[in-house]
């Protein structure tokens, strides 16, 4: 247990909320997740379903009506051929970083993934002793890897590659190019891609991010990973999927026997009602984000010795604030406890997180602004020294 992480967006909260109970006012902008209500026909679906009585077991992998459902979404959105047998339904998208891992990592197994990036990758790379070999997000290449570094990092030992577009923390998205490039590089090699893509539907550009899996010989090597937590504004409910070769479908299968038995079956009756509904909900949502995403950007970049670039997708703002000469913990520091402004310091996404902040959006475009206010205010404490971004 020593070796395994936590998520540091979570320790925040406590924090932030210790302040509120003091009387003190806080924006909260340190959790990931977005602040819209479910869309109310997929609530309607859960009353409808728990009404007819979805509330027994169910199979391990999920409903067989949702699996297909899964899988004709993933087939369209990706252009890859996958049926129902290469989805395993599960509570949440984090148990398919859990469950694959478990299944195949090894001590001594190295994993080749990005840095900063969700803390979960490399918590649950060391628990299972494997190696981790964190390969840095440029701010300078928009966040993607550098692709000589990529090809360097791969060994024999090298068993598995995280991916992870849109991004947590940056909000940066790996161009085609690259994901084309990191295809070529991996194809004939022994190992599995995960290629997180949670934030698949949350993105700013006219093309919708593009998948690995996609690329010839990929398919047979990527595990998918989705969900409804963020698309469907659906956290609570734990539920998403991954899509991956049949023989890994059955390893999550066991270890979700093993452990959950099954995912809710209500809320897997709601998962098709999201996936075969109206999607003006999520038109409606990322246009709402994206209102807010220029107005947060367009703040932070007016802040002394802030830069923030203008994130692709997610909703996160991951502003690099080495121009305030302060360290990010302090600044993260001080903008939660004198400005009121919860938000992440960098690091806590790895190493290479350092000298940023992230500052997720996923809240009123009236609370943005407060919280810009709020900061341009305690940003003369290192205004003096400040270098204009
Ligand atoms: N992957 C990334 C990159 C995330 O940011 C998150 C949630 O913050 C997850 C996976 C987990 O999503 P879920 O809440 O569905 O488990």
């Amino acid at each position: 247990m020593n070796n395994i992480g936590v998520e540091s967006a979570f320790d925040v909260l406590v924090r932030a909320r210790a302040l509120e109970a003091k009387g003190r006012s806080i924006v909260h902008l340190e959790i990931g997740e977005p602040d819209f209500p479910t869309p109310a026909h997929i609530v309607e679906a859960a009353k409808q379903a728990l009404d007819e009585g979805w509330t027994h077991y169910g199979p391990s992998s999920g409903l067989p009506e949702l699996r297909e459902t899964i899988a004709a979404h993933v087939a369209r959105t990706r252009g890859v051929k996958v049926d129902a047998q290469n989805v395993a339904v599960v509570p949440g998208g984090k148990p398919i970083i859990f469950f694959p891992m478990i299944a195949l990592l090894e001590p001594g197994d190295e994993v080749v993934y990005p840095n900063p990036a969700f803390p979960i990758y490399e918590s649950m790379i060391r628990f299972l002793g494997a190696k981790p070999v964190p390969i840095p997000l440029e701010e300078k290449r928009g966040f993607s890897f550098d692709l000589d570094r990529f090809r360097d990092s791969l060994t024999d030992r090298t068993r598995m590659v995280i991916l992870n577009s849109p991004q947590n923390p940056t909000g940066g998205l790996i161009p085609y190019e690259d994901l084309k490039a990191m295809a070529d590089i991996l194809r004939d090699r022994d190992v599995i891609v995960l290629s997180d893509e949670i934030y698949s539907r949350i993105y700013y550009g006219d093309e919708a991010p593009a998948s690995i899996a996609s690329f010839p010989g990929m398919l047979e090597k990527t595990i998918i990973l989705d969900g409804f937590s963020k698309t469907y504004a659906m956290t609570g409910w734990r539920m998403g999927y991954g899509v991956m070769p049949t023989w890994l479908v059955d390893a999550v299968s066991k270890l979700m026997v093993n452990s959950n038995s099954c995912t809710a079956s209500f809320t897997q009756r709601a998962g098709i009602a999201a996936l075969n509904g109206p999607q003006e909900c999520v038109t409606e949502m990322v246009a709402e984000f994206r209102r807010r995403r220029d107005a947060i950007c367009q703040g932070l970049n007016e802040v002394p010795g802030f830069r923030c670039p203008i994130p692709g997708g997610a909703f996160y703002a991951f502003a690099n604030v080495t121009g305030t000469g302060m360290d990010s913990k302090e600044v993260a520091d001080l903008l939660l406890q004198e400005a009121g402004v919860a938000c992440l310091n960098g690091a806590s996404f790895g190493e290479y997180g350092s000298g940023y902040v992230r500052f997720s959006y996923a809240n009123s475009l009236a609370n943005l602004n407060e919280a810009v206010e709020r900061i341009k205010k305690v940003a003369v404490r290192w205004e003096p020294a400040a270098v204009r971004g």
